[in-house]
């Protein structure tokens, strides 16, 4: 029986589900996995990542579609993802077959907690790893925890759909040859600063500029950028230093295949951003949120699309990729991972 939740109203927080999965790593290999009640992790002092933050993560969704299945959506991608991660911060590799299983495992045992089909909700899943054994001289962990655990969400954004406000940051995300391109904590530990600094001044994300020449644009702190320009081509920033985005990768293909609209993968220069005709940040949480108006230290861009709702190209966007997410519209192949 589904859970007595008001799935209209839930937010982006965590909730508390039945089970989660954990796997420990020891003795150069993986133990068999199982889901546990116990939502605690219980470390030593000295645990390698509470000194050393090496951990990486994941972040992915379940969603119950309009023939009342419950899909995720190409969850492969996350599981290569999370090996690049890992191989980056010296971590073993979770293997991909062992990460579709644990996801299947953990979306059945907390099925009561998928949010129903129509409800604007849906079941956010969060893969992680770290390293569990105590380390003092700074060298990595020999021993890991994998966990996957699950809590349903409603938009990221409290505007639902409406455009955000950003504005061009004045810190770094990431350097190059750095680690913006794995998704690791601690690319997010040094982003808190600067996200609640944007918010105290009435923003709700940050641009961040390449740290090399702070000329181009890179990404926010967990969502790539999208712009339409004026006529209707999709671009996307290209640079070694963002997060390669199983959503904007998506929407990419979705905008050439589905809308038939030219694509661009390129580098993007803040100066030639006011020309673009729509701009959206696009990730799992995030599904593609409008940006109406970026700040440029007091120099406004102002979108043609404005602040009260999206673009018609980004609207198509969202459309035809949640379509897809949704059993609505019919997906390319291999992208929907079916939970039996
Ligand atoms: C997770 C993340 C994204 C979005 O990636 P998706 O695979 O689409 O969820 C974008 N940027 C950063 C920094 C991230 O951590």
């Amino acid at each position: 029986m589904k859970k007595d939740i008001d799935w209209k109203n839930v937010g982006f927080s965590y909730l508390q589900t039945d089970k989660r999965y954990v796997s420990n790593y020891k003795d150069g290999a993986w133990d068999e996995g199982e889901l546990t009640s116990d939502s605690n992790v219980v470390l030593n002092e000295c645990a390698c990542v509470l000194q050393y933050c090496q951990e990486c993560f994941e972040g992915l969704k379940a969603y119950t579609t309009k023939d009342g299945k419950i899909v995720t959506f190409r969850p492969e991608l996350n599981a290569a993802r999370m090996m690049d991660s890992a191989e980056r911060l010296y971590m073993p590799q979770f293997p991909k077959e062992r990460f579709i299983d644990a996801l299947d495992q953990l979306v059945k045992a907390n099925v009561d907690y998928v949010p129903p089909y129509g409800s604007g909700a849906t079941l956010y899943i969060r893969p992680y790893m770290f390293g569990s054994n105590p380390v003092i001289g700074v060298k990595p962990a020999t021993e890991f925890q994998f966990r996957m655990f699950c809590t349903p969400v409603g938009p990221y954004y409290k505007g639902g759909i409406n455009p955000l406000s950003i504005c061009v940051s004045d810190f770094d995300r990431a350097a190059p040859h750095g680690t913006g391109n794995v998704k690791a904590g601690l690319n997010y530990a040094m982003s808190l600063y600067a996200v609640m600094d944007a918010h105290n001044r009435g923003f709700d994300e940050n641009m961040y500029l390449d740290a090399a020449t702070r000329t181009k644009v890179e990404e926010s702190g967990g969502a790539n950028f999208i712009f339409v320009t004026k006529d209707d081509k999709v671009i996307t920033p290209k640079s070694d230093s963002i997060l390669p985005s199983v959503t904007r990768r998506s929407i990419m293909h979705v905008a050439k295949e589905y809308l038939g609209l030219e694509v661009e993968e390129r580098e993007v220069y803040l100066d030639e951003v006011k020309d673009f005709a729509e701009c959206g940040m696009c990730g799992t949480a995030a599904v593609i949120s409008p940006i109406g108006k970026i700040d440029d230290h007091g120099k406004e861009i102002l979108f043609p699309s404005g602040m009260d709702h999206m673009g018609p190209v980004i609207q198509k966007l969202y459309d035809t990729l949640t379509g897809i997410q949704m059993g609505e519209i019919k997906s390319p192949e291999g992208w929907i991972h079916v939970i039996e």
